[in-house]
């Protein structure tokens, strides 16, 4: 039975009309970046919660989520709804195995995400061990317009911070956008646009990481393994961790 703090919120970002940022501010709550926490309502006498990971570094104020209106989801449509200073209930304790403490390799770290599957990466790439432990991180957001190409200024801010080791790609696969990849992630990891894009190669000690529409965690997991990488798991360690969102 989860436990429950009581949050408040602090900003409600829209940044399109079914895309969200929640801040919150909340008692202290300790994490590792990459993981989740619930959140949940109270709706006609029922606390309806679910799972949201965090994009806030581990120790900062408040906390937030990135979040997407399911269609018929009760509690995504009300929390889309929030004011500042709305009251919304928040797990005590955040969960999940989606860290970088779980993952193996130092060469390269490939981060692909669809959606707002790039919520973790951004926690995550707010920490010194990405920057510590791996040559090269490759951020890779797909999204299918551009508008929904969230965080644009702190990743603009990573690229300044990092101009040699991050590297940025945002794909975009329903417009024709110039400056980005336009085919999706399987695709262009079959065809190598993306290591030709980002000169650089899958290898044994490179370490991927998916995040987002299972289908797209599934196929690019599908595409990963046809180049010889395998799913990291507990009991067999191997490059390709992986996070779906539903
Ligand atoms: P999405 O459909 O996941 O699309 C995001 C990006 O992923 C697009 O570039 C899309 O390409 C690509 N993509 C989709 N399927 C793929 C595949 N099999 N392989 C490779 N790439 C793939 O968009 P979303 O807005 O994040 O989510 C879609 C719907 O799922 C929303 O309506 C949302 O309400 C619902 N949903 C989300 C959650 C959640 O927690 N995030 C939970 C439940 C339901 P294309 O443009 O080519 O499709």
């Amino acid at each position: 039975m989860a436990q429950w703090l009581q949050g408040r919120v602090v900003e409600n970002q829209h940044w399109t009309d079914t895309l969200f940022s929640l801040r919150l501010s909340v008692a202290a709550i300790e994490f590792v970046a990459g993981q989740f926490i619930s959140l949940a309502l109270d709706v006609e006498g029922e606390r309806i919660a679910r799972p949201y990971s965090l994009v806030n570094a581990p120790g900062s104020d408040d906390i937030e989520c990135y979040l997407v209106l399911v269609p018929d989801g009760i509690l995504s449509k009300k929390l889309m709804q929030l004011n500042p200073g709305d009251e919304v209930f928040v797990s005590q304790r955040a969960s999940g195995f989606f860290t970088l403490d779980e993952v193996v390799g130092h060469h390269s770290l490939w981060l692909m995400a669809s959606g707002t599957g790039i919520g973790p990466y951004l926690s995550m790439l707010t920490t010194d061990e990405p920057w510590q432990r791996f040559n090269r991180i490759h951020l890779l957001h797909s999204v299918s317009k551009q508008a929904q190409l969230a965080y644009s200024s702190l990743i603009e801010n990573l690229q300044r911070q990092y101009p040699v080791q991050f590297n940025y790609r945002a794909i975009v696969t329903r417009e024709n956008l110039a400056g980005t990849l336009g085919q999706r992630l399987p695709t262009l990891i079959d065809n190598g646009v993306l290591e030709q894009s980002l000169n650089d190669t899958f290898d044994s000690q490179s370490a991927v990481m998916l995040c987002g529409n299972p289908d797209m965690v599934a196929d690019c997991l599908a595409s990963l393994k046809q180049r010889g990488l395998q799913k990291n798991l507990r009991r067999k360690p191997g490059q390709v961790t992986v996070e779906r969102y539903w």
